[in-house]
């Protein structure tokens, strides 16, 4: 059983089971080291192009890194932000890596859907809160979205946060509706199985 006092997804994934370590010797085409979910999307990108000789190692349980403790939020882009991308990478090689990563916010729903993996999704966009007094920086971001990648953040001004959101705490906010969450520990548990 893995271990749940870890936090909320541990405590709450369906799946606990622990596999039982690799033993002996092992010849294999691919190996993957770590079961996240880099390693369990490599597996699976391999055996959905028909590559099937591969061994994913872990060397706690699968999902014991980031891949099991984080927002479970799904959207594109990166985590260094646009205006970084932009400034390293030039327009077009940061417009594709761009797109690439919301290609694959699609391709999450697909395998989702094909593979009916419980997982909680809610499926219905992602708010990006602004808890301070200003919405410049808001603002250009969402411009900076638009002019170079062609995505569309829709801005919420104060009192449309207050609809949807019962806190005093957010001014404003940026709505991307092509976003979802779920729970990451059961997606890559789910996906680790097959
Ligand atoms: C608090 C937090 C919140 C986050 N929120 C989000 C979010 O909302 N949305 C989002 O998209 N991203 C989020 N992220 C980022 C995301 O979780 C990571 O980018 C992603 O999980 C990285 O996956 P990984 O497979 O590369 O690494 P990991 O999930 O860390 O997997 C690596 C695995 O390799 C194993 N390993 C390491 N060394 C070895 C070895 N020598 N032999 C065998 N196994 C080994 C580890 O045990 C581990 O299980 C968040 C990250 C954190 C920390």
């Amino acid at each position: 059983m893995i271990a749940e006092d870890h936090n909320y997804y541990h405590a709450t994934v369906r799946d606990k089971a622990i596999y039982n370590p690799l033993a002996g010797r092992v010849d294999t085409k691919v190996c993957i080291v770590g079961g996240g979910f880099a390693g369990a999307n490599t597996a699976l990108g391999l055996a959905e192009r028909g590559v099937r000789d591969v061994v994913l190692l872990e060397s706690h349980y699968i999902g014991r890194g980031a891949s099991g403790r984080n927002g479970g939020f799904v959207f594109g882009g990166f985590s260094l932000g646009e205006e970084t991308l932009l400034a390293e990478l030039g327009a077009d090689k940061a417009r594709a890596l761009y797109v690439g990563t919301v290609a694959s916010v699609e391709l999450i729903r697909e395998r989702i859907a094909r593979h009916a993996i419980e997982c909680s999704m809610e499926d219905s966009g992602v708010i990006l809160a602004n808890w301070f007094r200003n919405d410049a920086a808001m603002l250009r971001r969402q411009r900076i979205l638009k002019d170079a990648f062609g995505i569309e953040w829709e801005y919420l001004d104060r009192a449309r946060m207050r609809e949807r959101i019962h806190s005093e705490r957010y001014y404003s906010g940026l709505f991307e509706p092509n976003a979802l969450h779920f729970h990451p520990l059961d997606y890559l548990r789910y996906r680790a199985r097959r």
